[in-house]
């Protein structure tokens, strides 16, 4: 069993310019291929989950999504933090079309991605950590089991407010992983 660092994508590693699903939109959140790198090295699996309902929405295809991923994959190993994995859920309940329309378990606050990610990997939720910019990022996390969750700034721009005791804040992954001492 090993432990593993979840991320939200859009807004903790990328800026979020709403459903972006190509290169020249992918801005990277500052720091956040450095603060991946820390975490790698401190033993960390690195696993994106992502909402992808622009997917679902007929905004863009899987195909596309798949493509975004080849590069951001390629930026993270080149930065020496290789990503285990990828999870995305392409559905939504009212706004999704066809097939896509569906109250699945995936869509984050849900903790399906998060489940799906730990059976296949072998992941120890307990030692595992997330960090994500949405309430919906932490009731995910909590309801899968994993005990430290930290929100973070939309676009690593402020440190956020939360209502939950249980959740950390911190502006962005890079000042986060700092706070952890990594
Ligand atoms: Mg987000
Ligand atoms: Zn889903």
């Amino acid at each position: 069993m090993r432990k593993a660092a979840f991320l939200d994508r859009d807004g903790v590693i990328n800026i979020d310019h709403a459903y972006v699903c190509r290169r020249e939109d992918f801005e990277w959140v500052e720091g956040v291929l450095d603060a991946a790198r820390k975490l790698y090295e401190a033993g960390y699996a690195l696993v994106v989950v992502t909402n992808q309902s622009g997917i679902g929405r007929g905004y863009y295809t899987e195909t596309d999504f798949e493509a975004l991923n080849v590069y951001m994959c390629r930026m993270f190993e080149e930065a020496g933090a290789p990503l285990a994995g990828i999870y995305f859920c392409p559905h939504h309940p009212e706004k999704a079309l066809g097939q896509y329309k569906v109250a699945c378990t995936c869509r984050k606050p849900q903790p399906g991605m998060i489940l799906r990610a730990a059976e296949e990997m072998a992941i120890d939720l307990s030692q595992s950590i997330l960090f994500g910019d949405k309430e919906s990022d932490m009731k995910a996390a909590q309801a899968a089991g994993i005990p430290r969750r930290i929100l973070l700034g939309k676009d690593g721009l402020e440190a956020p407010q939360t209502t939950d005791a249980g959740t950390g804040v911190s502006r962005s992954l890079a000042t986060a992983v700092a706070e952890l001492g990594l």
